[in-house]
């Protein structure tokens, strides 16, 4: 049985591009850029290759690169660094909707005496800038915003909000962790001072990412130790991954708005033929501001974990908002900061598309996904009559 990914934003298959540019650094050149000798010190001309192709896929500097372990490592990094360099300042602002990697560092700073502050959304999943200009204030040492949402894909107004963090010196971060690959990026247009990336969403290996630090950003190191990424994060160099990653932004840079276009065509076709196909479906977030592969579905009167192991006997790969799957009891804190009813949160889907999907593959799911629905329905006494045909 053949497997069908459509669970990319949990993680992506890597590009064999990637795979090829990376094999000669893990087998032949396993030297340590920081090293004198040539045999070593050669690998450091890679790493900074790697640098400008990350930084041209966001419009930025090669020295506003650094390289990290991955996107949580990032948004720590940052969000640390905001409130080392800003001691007399002791209030962040952030969203209800944040993954785990920034929402739980914040609570955590929050159990350490700041003053945190989550932003609510709408019931798309949409932030209302006018809730974030009511509670900035002279205390506010950062603010940090994902770019999009990992469970839903809703893209915020990321612009608007920049300027308004611009306007008044404070400093914004974003976790673009779902962002960077999928949409276009220029950071010369986008007044955010740190950004983050995790190399695993967009077909390089896992464990690597990159921080995104604007030049004149004050900046303190998270990971302290050797003199790597000039002072900024001690550590060997994870030379052959972050090969990866630059390969990885390279093919994402070229094409870019091809993908966004294929990605949107066959995740809207998916979307409009469960629409048609299975009575109350409903799309969890903001339809007209969305990443282009994602879509999240509510069906109600199902359960989402069961949903996900039928999908599963036919090798189809998707993630559902509720619990278990996502190793937690809770159910989606996204979904629930949208305000979904319950029993639309406990029947949420997500799929996530990437270049490497087919328009056979999105059919087969659009064939399968209304037996399975009404099947799951029978089971349930508020389903049976609800059946999908
Ligand atoms: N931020 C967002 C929005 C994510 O979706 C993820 C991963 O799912 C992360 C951060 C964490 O990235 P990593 O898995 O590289 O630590």
């Amino acid at each position: 049985m053949n497997t069908i990914y459509l669970d990319n934003n949990a993680t992506t298959p890597l590009a064999p591009e990637v795979l090829e540019e990376m094999f000669p650094y893990l087998k032949e050149f396993y030297g340590n850029p920081s090293s004198m000798h040539t045999f070593g010190g050669q690998l450091h001309r890679k790493v900074e290759d790697a640098r400008i192709k990350v930084a041209q896929l966001i419009g930025a500097e090669p020295e506003e690169i650094i390289f990290t372990s991955c996107g949580t490592e990032s948004d720590n990094t940052a969000i640390m660094s905001a409130v080392e360099s800003l001691p007399n300042k002791r209030h962040i602002i952030t969203t209800r909707v944040e993954h785990p990697a920034v929402l739980n560092f914040c609570k955590h700073l929050g159990r350490k005496g700041f003053r945190v502050t989550f932003l609510p959304v709408n019931n798309y999943g949409q932030l209302k800038v006018d809730e974030l200009l009511k509670v900035i204030d002279e205390d506010t040492a950062l603010v940090s915003i994902m770019y999009a949402n990992n469970e839903v894909g809703v893209i915020f107004p990321i612009k608007e909000i920049a300027e308004i963090l611009r306007e008044r010196r404070i400093v914004f971060h974003t976790d673009s962790v779902q962002a960077v690959g999928k949409i276009p990026i220029d950071l010369k247009k986008l007044s955010v001072d740190m950004l983050s990336l995790s190399g695993h969403k967009l077909h390089a290996p896992k464990g690597v990412g990159a921080l995104y630090v604007r030049k004149g950003t004050r900046f303190y190191p998270y990971i302290i130790g050797g003199h790597q990424e000039m002072g900024r994060r001690a550590g060997t160099e994870n030379v052959a991954s972050i090969i990866g990653l630059g390969k990885a932004c390279e093919l994402a840079s070229k094409n870019i708005e091809e993908e966004v276009a294929y990605l949107t065509r066959l995740r809207d076709k998916l979307e409009t033929a469960l629409l048609k196909s299975c009575p109350d479906v409903r799309i969890n977030g903001d339809i007209h501001s969305r990443l282009p592969n994602t879509t999240n579905l509510s069906f109600e009167y199902v359960e989402g974990e069961a949903i996900l192991l039928r999908l599963n006997e036919y090798g189809i790969c998707a993630s559902s908002g509720s619990a278990c799957t996502s190793g937690s009891l809770e159910p989606s804190h996204v979904l629930r900061a949208m305000g979904i009813p319950f029993t639309a949160i406990h029947g949420s889907i997500r799929f996530s598309l990437s270049r490497y999907n087919t328009e056979e593959e999105i059919d087969k799911v659009i064939e399968i996904m209304p037996k399975i629905i009404n099947d799951l329905r029978l089971l349930s006494p508020f389903g049976r009559e609800k059946r999908a045909y």
